[in-house]
């Protein structure tokens, strides 16, 4: 029987900017694939696009464009003669258009095939065909909801309080919660018209609303066919619905195994190929319920990588490239516990993004860190971008000597010229409910001090 061979690619377009730009690079050097990358005007001397092999400037009035602009992008990877195109996360990772025309010119993108980006991007679709492979669902519509009076009937079925939510919504943008029927007509009209100026697509659902819920995600890797997990990372303490600490492992290896079974059964029910997350809230029984699928890598990764030991981003290129899982499920195991802090140039307070020069920065190294970063002394963070400045994490035998080192890295880390997460994660590290693992998505809300 003839059996195609794998087509290693021999170049590859990096299409963002960042620490994930450097942490793509860094794998394909590994891998001994060339890094082409794009970038615009503002990040033309930065880390990544002087590391790269190849270098493309797209210029734009708005500096988001410059990694936004699909036809813009296609063109540099035909003139630069890629391959493939690495997305990362954010900009074009999850945009489907982009996927397909990539497909158009041959080229392949790192991640699942357009039409899945589709399916999944719609959390009323998602939904549907997560819960029709087993995954469990919070009680909800099933089809989209523009009417006050059904929301009701539906609320009373579920009961109170329910969650209106974008089907293709994303970042937490218009969610509404709802304790009573009179709140429908208005909060329904808020989250179509805020879905409609966000995502041009004023579809909304409603489900029931988790109360007292953690957030656990799982990370899988597919290859079209087949599909193993890497197990859960804990992923509570947040800010605006955007994570802020992450951490690994979290639950039994029973609830592991039983979890990582069904997302394994989720991911290849839709032929899922590359890396995926799968998010759950799971309440204070233990339950989980499905909140949707990430289909990329996510800026988290870098907790799994910890403690399973393989390299994500490179099994991720491996099956883009055409192998078949390198790996089988037995083979992926657990040791330790790892933390991850982000390191956001934002105040501490209010969490406002504090854009400029770092006039100097000293990031920690030694026994059980790491640190994934773009930045370097002169750095010029901008505004108009992610304010993500970088990603520190440690490796521990438990989990308190993870925290404990955690204190010690940040300690030694300095970040001079921009406010920075610095103080509130050190507080976090010493905070009771944090070191007795009572954490709930509300956990920052509900430890106003923690914000000094
Ligand atoms: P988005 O794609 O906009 O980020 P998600 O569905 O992933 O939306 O949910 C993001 C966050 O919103 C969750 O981590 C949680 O904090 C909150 N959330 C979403 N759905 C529910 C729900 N049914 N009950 C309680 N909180 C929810």
């Amino acid at each position: 029987m003839f059996l195609p061979m794998p087509m290693a690619f021999k170049r590859v377009l990096i299409a963002n900017r960042g620490e994930i730009a450097l942490r793509i690079l860094r794998t394909l050097r590994d891998l001994g694939i060339e890094a082409a990358i794009i970038h615009g005007r503002e990040d033309r001397l930065s880390l990544p696009v002087r590391l790269a092999d190849v270098a493309y400037e797209i210029v734009r009035t708005n500096p988001l464009d410059s990694y936004l602009d699909i036809e813009a992008v296609v063109q540099a990877a035909k003139d630069l003669e890629c391959d493939a195109v690495h997305p990362g996360y954010g900009f074009l990772a999850e945009n489907a258009a982009f996927v397909h025309r990539l497909e158009e010119e041959g080229i392949t993108f790192i991640g699942p095939a357009a039409e899945v980006i589709t399916l999944l991007g719609d959390k009323i679709e998602a939904r549907a065909a997560m819960e029709a492979a087993g995954l469990p669902t919070a009680k909800g519509s099933s089809e989209p909801i523009s009417e006050a009076s059904v929301a009701a009937s539906l609320a009373d079925d579920i009961g109170y309080p329910v969650i209106i939510k974008a089907a293709a919504g994303g970042g937490g943008i218009g969610m509404q919660i709802v304790n009573a029927a009179d709140e429908f007509e208005g909060a329904l009209r808020l989250c179509q018209s805020r879905a409609k100026s966000a995502f041009g697509d004023d579809r909304v659902f409603v489900e029931k609303y988790i109360q007292g819920a953690q957030h656990v995600e799982f990370q899988v890797l597919a290859d079209g066919k087949k599909a193993i997990h890497f197990g859960e990372r804990f992923c509570s303490i947040q800010r605006r619905h955007q994570k802020l600490v992450e951490e690994g492992p979290w639950l039994t290896d029973e609830k592991r195994a039983e979890i990582g079974a069904l997302v394994c059964a989720g991911a290849e029910s839709v032929g899922y190929k590359g890396l995926a997350t799968f998010e759950f809230l799971r309440d204070a029984n233990g339950d989980f319920y499905f909140l949707e699928v990430n289909p990329r890598v996510q800026v988290e990764h870098t907790v799994t990588e910890l403690i399973t030991g393989h390299n994500l981003v490179e099994l991720g290129i491996r099956v883009a490239q055409g192998e078949a899982l390198p790996l089988a499920q037995e083979d992926i195991t657990w040791r330790g516990h790892a933390i991850q802090c982000r390191l956001n140039a934002e105040d501490p307070k209010q969490f406002i993004p504090s854009p400029g020069r770092l006039w100097d920065c000293h990031f920690p190294s030694g026994f059980g860190i790491r640190c994934d970063t773009h930045a370097h002394p002169g750095y010029e963070m901008p505004g108009c971008f992610d304010s993500l400045l970088a990603k520190l994490l440690t490796w521990g035998h438990d989990r308190e000597d993870a925290v404990r080192r955690m204190r010690t890295a940040l300690d030694e880390t300095v970040i001079t010229g921009v406010e920075h997460l610095i103080p509130l994660h050190r507080r976090i590290m010493d905070e009771e409910d944090f070191i007795a693992r009572d954490i709930t998505i509300r956990y920052i809300e509900e430890h106003p001090d923690l914000l000094g």
